[in-house]
Formats: structure tokens, sequence, C-alpha cells
């Protein structure tokens, strides 16, 4: 084998043909590395969708390389010198490859970072670590815009990025003279339900992707998850399809219902593209370009775009900012002092609570699950259980198609469990059941009783809320946006404080919520 000048190497999540690693590409005498590695799918223990996703995509991406003239080096998960990590099959390569120097878009995860640098530095092969321009702002930008302020709010960067990157711009003030219009956007649906919402848009496997499902399901079947309704972009051309349909179909309503949610209904008005944006077959700047142009078309109300605006120029930039800034700490924050284990059954969906059995159940049958879903259905009930911050990431990360940790670590531990002590959010969101009821008719097919917080039919929510407020009581009546929550304990008579933590005891036993009724 010729002396390679650059080997450069794509991660599952870096398919983009144009992504910065490739600047300056020669296939006279560079060459693209990419492997599958089983580390990938048990570091956590990766659900079936999301790991056949990434080899599924990562699949169709070597075609595209191949179609593009790029010589490629790629190792399937199957082949039989798989060295079974990243690292080591990197290195195996080098050796092999004796490129000259090793060349790559900045990663999404620390680990990955790392273990590539060693490599690096044990093969003595310097390191080209490229800008990942894929996202809006880089993180020396975020860490600019970071420093000296006391406490960050996602609201005020997101303005600053809309003025910057001219979004949804009326001269230098926002288009409808507003910000923001949340306000707009919390409705549920009436008991009528959500009618006939569009058919999510099915992309099925063609042969590249059967061979992957084969594959996840032999070498992968205890792992949680189901394949049968695998239906996910897996190329370029099927993610741009998926944007003009959510654009078309979707958009008009995503604000107005983006909180709602009705049983067996897991697709509703979302865009479902957090995946073929993370994979990077997406950019966020033509996702968000589609979306004001439909809004300027007269086709979506300003509202909804907005809405959606800020979900990718806001909070995804936001979160990636958080991430790379305070990694490698952040993994271990666990600011409530949160011990418990996480319920077996977050695994299998077994559960005798509706609003958490429907979303635990499409979570494992097609790795996605809406915002409101994993933060004030499934995120909030392991909050207020007391579950480990790092139990919590671990599970976030292994069951969603569009779990990358730069992503998903942020709004896990920060948003949902408070873990990073008010970094992200400006209190910890906990709500009893009432608010899954206002938001869902859930309730109505439950055992429980969202009005109840103790007693045979209390609504394990509503027990958790209140025991959460007495078990933090101290600690957070000094935090200003909760002291008001806070001061509805005082309310509870000792019998009844006494009744919520009994309760409460029989939940964390297992005795109460856990098994199918
Ligand atoms: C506990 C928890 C874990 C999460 N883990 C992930 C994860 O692993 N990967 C991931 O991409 N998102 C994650 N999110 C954010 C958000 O829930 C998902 O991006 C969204 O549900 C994906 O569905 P969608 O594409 O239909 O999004 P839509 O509702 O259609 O929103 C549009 C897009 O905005 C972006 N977006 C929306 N909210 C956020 C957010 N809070 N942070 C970053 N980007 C956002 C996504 O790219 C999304 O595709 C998590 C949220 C919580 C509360
Ligand atoms: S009663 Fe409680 S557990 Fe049952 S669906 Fe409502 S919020 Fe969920």
């Amino acid at each position: 084998m010729a002396e390679r000048r650059h080997l450069v190497v794509v991660l599952g999540d870096q398919l983009d043909l144009e992504a910065a690693a490739f600047d300056g590409f020669d296939p006279a005498v560079d060459a693209v590395w990419m492997a599958e590695v089983a580390e990938e799918s048990t570091q956590v223990w990766s659900s079936q969708p999301r790991t056949a996703l990434f080899l599924a995509a990562m699949r169709h991406f070597a075609e595209a390389l191949r179609a593009a003239g790029r010589p490629l080096h790629y190792t399937r998960l199957d082949a039989p010198a798989n060295a079974g990590s990243l690292a080591a099959q990197l290195q195996a390569d080098i050796e092999r490859l004796r490129p000259q120097r090793l060349v790559m878009t900045a990663p999404g995860d620390w680990r990955v970072l790392q273990a590539l640098r060693s490599v690096a530095d044990a093969c003595g092969l310097p390191l080209d670590v490229r800008e990942d321009r894929h996202f809006f702002v880089t993180v020396r930008e975020f860490a600019a815009h970071a420093k000296g302020r006391k406490s960050l709010r996602m609201e005020y960067f997101y303005r600053e990025q809309r003025q910057r990157h001219r979004v949804l711009m009326d001269g230098d003030g926002p288009v409808g003279g507003q910000w923001n219009f949340d306000a707009d956007n919390r409705e549920a649906f009436d008991a009528a339900g959500p009618g006939a919402v569009p058919p999510r848009p099915v992309f099925a496997p063609d042969a590249i992707t059967r061979e992957v499902l084969d594959l996840v399901e032999a070498r992968f079947a205890h792992h949680p998850g189901r394949l049968a309704g695998f239906a996910w972009p897996v190329t370029r051309a099927q993610a741009l399809q998926a944007l003009q349909a959510f654009v078309r179909e979707r958009l008009p309503r995503f604000g107005r219902y983006q909180d709602a949610m009705w049983p067996g209904e897991p697709w509703l008005y979302h865009s479902h593209l957090s995946a073929a944006l993370n994979l990077k077959l997406l950019n966020p700047r033509e996702v968000v370009a589609a979306a004001e142009q439909a809004f300027r078309d007269g086709a979506a109300p300003l509202a909804s775009v907005e809405g959606f605006i800020r979900q990718i120029l806001g909070w995804r930039e936001y979160v990636r900012g958080i991430y790379w800034t305070q990694m490698p700490g952040y993994a271990g924050r666990n600011a409530l002092d949160a011990g418990h284990d996480l319920p077996a059954w977050f695994w299998t969906g077994e559960t005798d609570m509706a609003c958490l059995r429907d979303a635990l159940v499409q979570t494992l049958d097609h790795g996605y699950a809406h915002h409101i879903q994993r933060l004030m259905v499934i995120g909030l009930y392991a909050l207020m259980l007391g579950v480990q911050p790092r139990q919590v990431h671990e599970w976030f990360l292994a069951v969603y198609v569009d779990a990358v940790e730069w992503v998903e670590l942020p709004n896990t531990l920060g948003m949902s469990q408070y873990a990073d002590g008010g970094l992200m959010a400006s209190k910890p969101y906990v709500a009893t059941g009432k608010y899954i009821q206002r938001m869902s008719p859930h309730c109505q097919g439950c055992r429980y009783d969202p009005a109840q917080s103790s007693g045979e039919r209390a609504c394990p929510y509503t027990t958790l809320y209140w025991d959460f407020l007495l078990r933090h009581e101290s600690r957070l009546a000094r935090h200003p946006r909760m002291a008001l929550q806070v001061k509805n304990v005082a309310r509870l008579d000792e019998p009844q404080r006494q009744a919520v933590r009994a309760r409460a005891a029989a939940i964390r036993r297992g005795e109460v919520g856990g098994a199918r009724g």
C-alpha cells in the first residue's frame, strides 16, 4: 500500500460531503477512513433503532463518497478483523495505511476527541482537528458570549444569533415586533384530539438498510427497542424530502401544538429532523431558511416559524456551547445529590402510568419522543424520583435515534435533571400530574388520579412533586423562581406530609407504578 498524505477520519455523525475535513482533499494522495465499531453501541446500551440508523446512514454515506471519487477505507461491524473500538481500529489502520497526517472535523463527543488524540499521539502523527462549520456558532464564539455573564440564558443568546445571521429580522428589529411567541405556542388539543395528522414520511428500508437491520437484530438482539417500524431518512436526499414534507405539512401547526400530547400519536406536528441534523445529513442553515421562506410566502404563521427556528438557531446551538465549554466536569454534576437507581422498566415500558407508558413505548418502537414527552413526562419522573443523573443521561443517550452526547447531555443533565444547579435551566422543571392532564387526555385512561397526592389512587407524579419539594425545601426556599412553589409546602400539615412521604417511599421501593396494571 502506497503511503497516504492525509487520512480523513469521518465519524458516524459527520456524514457531510462539504465538511471542513474535506477541504483540500486530493483523491490522488488522500483517503477517507470510516469504521463501524461495537463500542459505540455498547458504551451505553444503545437501542436497536439508534444503532441501525447510525449504521444505515454510514453505509449510504460510504456510497456517496465512492460516487464522489473519494478513496475510502471502511470497516464493517461484521468484518473479521474489526478491532471493536474507534481508537483500536484507527491505530490498526494507521499502521497499515501509513498516512502522514490525520484530518478530521471536530467531533461531537468529548470522549471521542480524547480517544482519537491519544491514537494520534501514540502513532506520532499530527492530528488536524478542523472547525465544524455545520453550526452557526463556534465554541470560541459561544465562550466569548458566556464570558463575564453571571448567568447564561438562552433567550439573549438566541436574539444575538437572530441579529447576527439576519434570521426573521425586519431592519434592526424582529419580524412581527416580538422576539418570542411562546405564549401562543402552548396549546393542548381539544376533546376531539389532533384530527387527521399528516402521515409521517416513510423511507422504506432499501437493500443496504435491510442488511443493517438484520445485522443489528442478530448482533444486538438483547439491546432495547424494536426495528419493525424503522423508516428514518438515511441519505441526504431522503433528509431533504423529510424537510420539505415537514415545512409543507406540519410547520403551520408546529407552534400551536408544540407542547401537546395525545395517546398513540408519536409524530404530531413536530419535524422529526433532529437525527438527520445531528448526523449532518441536513445543514441547520437550510432548515432555518426553509422555515423562514414558508413564513415569507404566507404558508406558515409567524408564531410557528419563530417557535421552530428558536429550537434550531437558539436551543441547539446553545446546548452545544454549554457542552463544549463545560466538559469534562459537566457529566459528573449532581447538584441535587440524587442517588436513586433508574427503574428497570424504563428499558421496557412496563409501567401502569398511562402517560409514561405511552412515551416509553413509542421511544422503544421508534427511537423518538418529542420534547415535552422527554422533559415533562420521562425526565420529570426521573427528576422527582431522585434518580442519579448519570443513569438518566445514559438512558437518554441510549434510546433516541438523535442521541449524540453534545446535545443529549446538557438537555438531560441540565435542562431536565437540574444536575448542573441552574446553568441550563433557570429552575428545576417540577410539576404534578395536573400538568400532564392539561396537556393530554392520558389521565382519563389511567388508574391514578392526578389530583391526589397520597392514598391508593394517588398519581405518582403528584406524590413525587410534593415529596420533591419536601426533600429540597430548605435548598429551594431561597431560589427566586421556586420560592412560591416551596411556600405551598407550608400548607401541608404533618399527617399530610407523612402520607406523601410514605407513598413516595412505596414508589421508590417499586410497589407503585412499576408493573403494567
Ligand atoms: C431529556 C432530554 C433529552 C434530549 N436529548 C436529545 C438528543 O439526544 N438529541 C437531540 O437532538 N435532542 C435532544 N433533546 C431535545 C429535543 O427534545 C429533541 O431535539 C426533539 O424532541 C427532536 O424531535 P424533533 O426533531 O421532532 O424536534 P422539533 O420539535 O421538530 O424541533 C426542531 C428541531 O429543533 C432542535 N431542538 C429542539 N429542541 C432542542 C433542544 N432542547 N436542544 C437541542 N436541539 C433542540 C432539534 O434539532 C429539532 O429537530 C432532548 C431533550 C430532553 C428534554
Ligand atoms: S394520572 Fe398521573 S400517571 Fe396517570 S396519566 Fe395522569 S399524570 Fe400520568
